[in-house]
């Protein structure tokens, strides 16, 4: 079966011509095709959508049978609506994606939000598919926590924990948020970036004393707050994605010695890096249950 994902991020769009052996399998989830446009996210929501349009009609849509996008902002699972969307792509709140996507292109076409999607397919397809419940942290700009309850996939199986904002230092760096102390003040790559080493690869290859403390201090701030969801959603495996994942040879056997030490549950990288946004939609559209979209 040729299946069509989308990703809109904030910077690309990025989308598959995905082909589906048997649904049931993650091995026969191939990507054929993989492209990337400019989301234009500065312009608003009618050129964000153009676009999206654009990175659909790439590939031989009429040929596919299922299309999925995967978005940034808050998406309505049950309606495909986006419901909150930052500053970030103006007057993005109250697209209803599915429901346009669907009327241009003559068939049914799913949209989730783009963190939920990566969950999805790490969860059935990649480092967590061996697991029944998962816990995912995407470490980017910010820091994503979101965690599945249980293989099913309707609207309350999949859960954003917010643990980004989960205190973690009293009276520490003050938030987006307005709290003080947030996790994402610590442990996202903005926050290592914010030591002047815009350039994460050299701070992870770094020498000097000072800039070793700077990552001793990451990985333990990294394990209280992966502990702390340990200690509230008890799941069977923690999935570490986002850009930083992309350098784990780097840093993830230093970070596990200090995990290790602090928290007992399996943690394992993310394993399909940029290519997660696109199938895990196209897994939901094929296994969710929605009501209206
Ligand atoms: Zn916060």
């Amino acid at each position: 079966m040729l299946t069509i994902g989308v990703d809109v991020g904030g910077t690309n769009i990025k989308s598959a011509l995905i082909d589906v052996g048997d649904v049931n399998q993650a091995n026969t989830y191939r990507i054929l095709k993989f492209a990337s446009i400019p989301t234009q996210a500065k312009d608003g929501a009618d050129a964000v959508v153009a676009n999206i349009i654009k990175s659909i009609e790439q590939f031989d849509w009429r040929a596919c049978e299922k299309i999925a996008v995967a978005t940034a902002g808050t998406v309505d699972w049950d309606s495909g609506e986006i419901v909150y969307a930052t500053s970030t792509i103006p007057n993005y709140t109250g697209t209803k994606l599915s429901k346009i996507l669907s009327e241009r292109f003559g068939k049914r076409v799913v949209a989730v939000n783009d963190a939920v999607s990566a969950l999805i397919a790490e969860a059935f397809l990649g480092a967590g598919k061996k697991s029944d419940s998962v816990m995912m942290f995407t470490i980017g700009t910010g820091l994503g926590a979101s965690y599945l309850a249980q293989k099913t996939l309707d609207s309350e199986s999949a859960i954003d924990t917010k643990l980004g904002h989960y205190v973690l230092h009293e009276d520490g760096r003050l938030c987006t948020c307005g709290q003080k102390g947030c996790a994402e003040q610590y442990v996202s790559a903005t926050a290592l970036k914010r030591y002047g080493n815009e350039n994460l690869y050299q701070l992870f290859h770094t020498a000097d004393i000072s800039q070793k403390k700077i990552l001793s201090d990451y990985y333990k701030d990294l394990s209280r707050v992966i502990t702390k969801s340990a200690q509230l959603y008890n799941p069977s495996i923690i999935v570490i994605g986002g850009g930083v994942i992309e350098m784990a040879e780097y840093w993830w056997q230093n970070f596990l010695k200090e995990y290790k030490s602090k928290c007992s549950v399996p943690i394992a990288p993310a394993s399909l890096g940029n290519k997660a946004g696109v199938l895990g939609c196209v897994y939901a559209n094929i296994h969710g249950v929605f009501k209206n979209q």
